[in-house]
């Protein structure tokens, strides 16, 4: 498939390459073209969608990692439009939108109204089992603990602290950690809450707590019944799964001209146009597997849109300092164990969207996506798929088992939890080594001066989950707004 080249009046299209065929790395390439640019993708795998990828057999269909994004935050959602893909777009059933929590053997429901970190009503926090009696009490005393005073100033702490400290151990530990777990993989000592979760520690700075907070944040959605929100609940998919935001994408970029190169980048030098001191790049390539040598590509703007350390492998000739600061962004791999069962061998009635599990219940696995229950299409008749989460920063090893150590290793765990029992109909295992970045304590600080070396270096911008949010509408914007960095040099 060729170039399009794009005209701006007579001079010929600025030319940007494209690293990384991700959500991220699509995105950028869909502003770049947009904006009249000759795009070159170039991705090592030649699948787009990176970690995205939905498998289909027998009537059973399942995620390899994302399942559903955040419908409140506007990217992912005014994509699939873009895309004419709204008619597929399913939001969770709302008969199953609670979450479970175990606790001492038993799947309990989070109370109701508790966001992540935030009470949301006190009926619930005083009558849950999930907490003592004391535990209960100290939530709900969490409207008088006093703000942290640098809190004021932006100070950051972990994730770990921060709960503690607003919310009692008792409830880190039985609430926010299982909750936060199933989400970053991550330890919630090290997790930074400026990084990570940034809307709680607003909520103490601005109302004072996280109950005045969640509160006043209900009060505008129900004033402005956030439309989204209001029309599918908090996460949606697509009904053919989640690949297809990617491939579609993908195809409407080859129509609009985008050119798709598979190849894996070796590094990147700089200022190869001619006349322009430090303008213009070139992107080396690996040589192919049968060593035969590939020509280096030229390009105005170079957008890198892969994991952290990867692109700082890519940059080591062009910044080290760069580099370093990249290389220095930590990932946590996991393992999806997903498990197909005839429904009656399974005890639980699986009403909720999933279970998680906190460390203190000495389990193996971080969290169960009650996958069929969630949204239609899933499973075949008469069978449900659980998708189990296991591995993460603490507990790198259960990913790695083999195969048969880790099916029943979970097999074992679901007969406890959720007396799922007999044979499953359906086994697939996707194991994620270093796909999860982690935004650990100082990340804020370490992007901001990425950014600061990026200002120095015209036409070279970074998108993807590893700076600024893991989750898919946030990836998204990261590849939008790498385009708007880079637009000086690249229209
Ligand atoms: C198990 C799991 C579950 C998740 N669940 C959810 C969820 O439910 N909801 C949600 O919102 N988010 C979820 N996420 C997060 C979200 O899916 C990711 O953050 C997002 O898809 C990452 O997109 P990306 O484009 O930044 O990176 P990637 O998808 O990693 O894409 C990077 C691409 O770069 C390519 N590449 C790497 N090096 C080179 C090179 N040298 N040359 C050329 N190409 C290269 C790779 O092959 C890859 O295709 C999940 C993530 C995982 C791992």
């Amino acid at each position: 498939m060729n170039a399009t080249m794009h005209a701006l009046g007579s001079a010929p299209a600025k030319h940007a390459v494209v690293i990384g065929g991700g959500l991220a790395g699509l995105s950028a390439a869909e502003a770049l073209a947009a904006g009249g640019c000759r795009v070159t993708l170039i991705e090592s795998t030649g699948r787009l969608g990176g970690v995205l990828a939905t498998v289909r057999h027998d009537g059973w269909l399942v995620e390899r990692s994302a399942d559903s994004f955040l419908a409140v935050r506007p990217e992912g959602l005014t994509l699939v439009e873009r895309l004419g893909l709204t008619g597929q777009l399913v939001g969770v059933d709302p008969g199953v939108r609670r979450a479970l929590i175990l606790h001492h053997g038993r799947a309990l429901p989070v109370p109701a109204g508790f966001r992540l970190l935030a009470p949301g009503r006190l009926g619930s926090i005083l009558t849950t089992p999930l907490l003592s009696p004391i535990g209960r009490l100290r939530v709900a005393a969490e409207r008088f603990v006093p703000r942290r005073p640098d809190t004021a100033a932006g100070g950051d702490e972990s994730l770990e602290h921060f709960a503690v400290r607003r919310l009692g151990r008792e409830a880190f530990e039985r609430i926010v950690q299982p909750l936060v777990g199933g989400i970053w993989t991550a330890d919630p000592a090290r997790l930074s809450m400026a990084a990570a979760c940034p809307e709680f520690l607003d909520m103490e700075r601005r109302c004072g707590s996280l109950t005045a907070g969640e509160r006043a944040r209900l009060r505008a959605a129900g004033s402005t019944a956030q439309a989204a929100g209001a029309r599918y609940g908090q996460f949606v998919t697509l009904a053919s799964g989640m690949e297809t935001l990617p491939l579609t994408l993908g195809r409407r970029l080859e129509q609009a001209g985008v050119e798709f190169v598979t190849a894996t980048v070796s590094r990147l030098q700089r200022g190869v146009a001619a006349g322009e001191a430090g303008r213009g790049w070139r992107v080396f390539l690996q040589p192919k597997a049968d060593a035969a040598a590939r020509q280096p590509i030229d390009a105005d703007a170079i957008v890198i849109a892969v994991p952290a350390a990867a692109a700082g492998g890519m940059l080591r000739d062009v910044d080290g300092q760069l580099a370093e600061a990249l290389a220095g962004i930590e990932y946590a791999g996991s393992a999806v164990v997903s498990l197909g069962f005839a429904r009656a061998d399974v005890a639980h009635p699986l009403d909720a969207a999933g279970l998680v599990v906190p460390r203190t219940e000495g389990r193996r696995i971080l969290a169960v996506s009650f996958s069929s229950s969630k949204f239609p299409g899933r499973a075949p008749a008469g069978h449900v798929l659980l998708r189990t989460f296991v591995g993460g920063a603490l507990d790198p090893e259960t990913a790695m088992l083999d195969d048969d150590r880790l099916t029943a290793l979970v097999r074992g765990e679901l007969a406890d939890v959720v007396g799922a029992r007999g044979t499953p109909q359906h086994v697939q295992i996707d194991r994620w080594t270093r796909a999860m970045p982690q935004y650990h304590l100082g990340h804020v600080e370490r992007v901001a001066a990425i950014n600061a070396r990026l200002d120095d270096i015209p036409g070279l911008a970074l998108a993807g989950a590893g700076y600024e949010g893991v989750g898919i509408p946030q990836v998204i914007a990261s590849g939008q707004a790498a385009v708007a960095r880079v637009r000086s040099v690249s229209t």
